[in-house]
């Protein structure tokens, strides 16, 4: 049984597909005016690892993320520049070769994570036409009013909009207006409401980025993008490319950072149940922040880490993905280097096993039944992921089974009790889901020069001569490589596998 935590009921709910084992899974994709920051990648590690855990339950996951490369405004609240617009001028580059060159920065981070790619992805700028098309009918449906610079949405219109914050619509207002500390334009109806249509600055320069509309010149809202790309490629609604509301399915999946519950995924639920009149999305999944003791990691707080800042300083990215995973998707996460070397200690010490598991594999002639209940282990392993992905619960059965694992190595008399394929195997379906690339460790055989120290320290051994093969033992070791001696013969590997 598999069980989320659904930000929209505020409990765990047992996950059921709307149509048989198929999923739909939407991911807020990034803006890409900046490399992604450690912050940023922890939520996308943690949709990761909610699609590996929906594959492995057997379900065929279409999965769809947004690239927003237009339309994110450098304040929440519909006011500030366009942040690919600014960047570019910062940058002496067009927007689009921002755009462009961020994104693939951004496949190429997260490939070093080991986060598979998306089924589809869909950059907002091809979709203008679409945002039109809702615009008009929420223009229709008498959802929207006209200011001075844009078209925007009356949430006081929709009658339970709000919903994902837990908060009335009266509430709500009344919070975000406590906490505001930016100017709300005047024109605005009320707080929450926002654009969906924004004009071009009739003002400080050409936009580079926009297009002609019904209203005139400008660009869409950052929240209709999403909206639109859902609507289009999960929700079904546009045959031909025109939009058809009665259409729309109900999608299965949508999530991102805690941040976007109040804003972001709230404007996006009442753009699209306005005119469809139905549920938008079923689950609704939301990843905490990834916090420096101060504050959290963001771009606008300029505390931010990139993934090239941690392989300059030695560490593999995938010792960020261990860290994310030890700890639970909805608790905040401490970065600190200290965590992070232990991250990296770990991952070493788990490549260490495997290692060790696939030479005594090798090594095995027999198969013998196997005294370590690896079923249970991965049954244990399973259902932790199961329960709301609890990753650092699935962890730690790792960890127990290596420690059982050596454990009964300890005694020599134990090693044929243990059936080292079948433990290699299963730990590899662990990292079906882990991602930690513990498949990539192999048994390289030793360069020729030590292979035959090896053999030249075995035969000292066979005859007794234990001082020669301690100095042929550091001979090899001063040569990169450590042999441990054990029944099933000498085992060699480099220092650092
Ligand atoms: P953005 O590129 O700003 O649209 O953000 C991309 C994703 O990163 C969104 O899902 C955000 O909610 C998420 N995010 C932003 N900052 C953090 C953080 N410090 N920790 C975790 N997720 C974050
Ligand atoms: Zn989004």
């Amino acid at each position: 049984m598999l069980r989320f935590y659904n930000t929209l009921t505020r409990k765990k709910d047992v996950f059921k597909p709307i149509k048989g084992r198929t999923v739909g899974l939407y991911t807020c994709g990034p803006t890409v005016y900046s490399y992604a920051h450690l912050g940023n990648l922890r939520t996308y590690i943690f949709e990761d690892i909610l699609k590996r855990v929906l594959i492995t339950n057997g379900y065929r996951v279409t999965h769809l993320m947004n690239i927003t490369d237009v339309g994110h405004l450098t304040s929440d609240a519909d006011t500030g520049e366009d942040k690919i617009e600014k960047e570019a001028k910062k940058e002496k580059k067009t927007a689009w070769q921002i755009a462009d060159f961020y994104t693939k920065a951004f496949f190429g981070d997260t490939q070093k994570l080991n986060i598979i790619k998306p089924d589809i992805i869909a950059k907002a700028t091809d979709y203008i036409a679409e945002d039109i098309q809702l615009i008009q009918e929420l223009e229709k449906q008498g959802f929207t009013y006209r200011t001075s610079d844009g078209i925007y949405f009356d949430t006081s219109k929709l009658k339970d909009y709000g919903k994902l914050t837990g908060m009335t619509f009266e509430k709500l207002n009344k919070t975000l207006k406590a906490g505001s500390r930016i100017e709300i334009s005047p024109e605005k109806r009320n707080i929450t409401d926002f654009s969906l249509w924004k004009f071009s600055p009739s003002a400080g320069g050409k936009r580079q980025m926009e297009w002609s509309s019904p209203w005139g010149i400008g660009f869409p809202g950052w929240h209709i993008e999403c909206a639109v790309i859902n609507l289009k490629f999960l929700g079904h609604a546009f045959t031909n490319h025109r939009f058809v509301p009665q259409k729309a399915q109900t999608i299965d999946i949508h999530c991102g950072g805690i941040d976007h519950i109040p804003v972001h995924h709230t404007n996006e639920i009442a753009q699209v149940e306005a005119v469809t009149k139905k549920p938008f999305v079923n689950f609704w999944l939301h990843g905490e922040f990834l916090v420096l003791p101060k504050a959290r990691m963001g771009k606008s707080e300029g505390n931010t880490i990139l993934i090239k800042d941690l392989e300059k300083m030695g560490f593999s990215p995938l010792a960020f993905r261990y860290l994310v995973l030890n700890s639970h998707y909805r608790t905040p996460l401490e970065f600190s280097f200290e965590a992070l070397e232990n991250s990296q200690n770990s991952l070493n010490n788990l490549s260490d096993f495997v290692y060790d598991l696939l030479w005594c594999a090798k090594k095995q002639k027999t198969n013998p039944k196997n005294l370590i209940n690896i079923k249970k282990y991965y049954q244990d392993f399973e259902a932790a992921l199961n329960d709301d992905l609890n990753t650092p619960q699935a962890l730690a059965f790792l960890w127990k089974l290596s420690t059982e694992y050596y454990q009964l190595k300890k005694n020599n008399q134990s090693w044929n009790k243990i059936n080292f394929k079948q433990i290699y195997k299963i730990v590899l379906e662990f990292d079906k889901i882990l991602g930690l690339s513990l498949d990539n460790i192999k048994l390289i055989p030793p360069p020729r020069a030590i292979a035959v120290l090896i053999k030249q320290r075995e035969k000292a051994r066979q005859q007794k001569n234990f001082q020669q093969a301690d100095e042929i033992r550091q001979q090899i070791e001063k040569l990169g490589f450590k042999i441990e001696d054990t029944i099933l013969g000498p085992k060699i590997m480099t220092k650092t596998i």
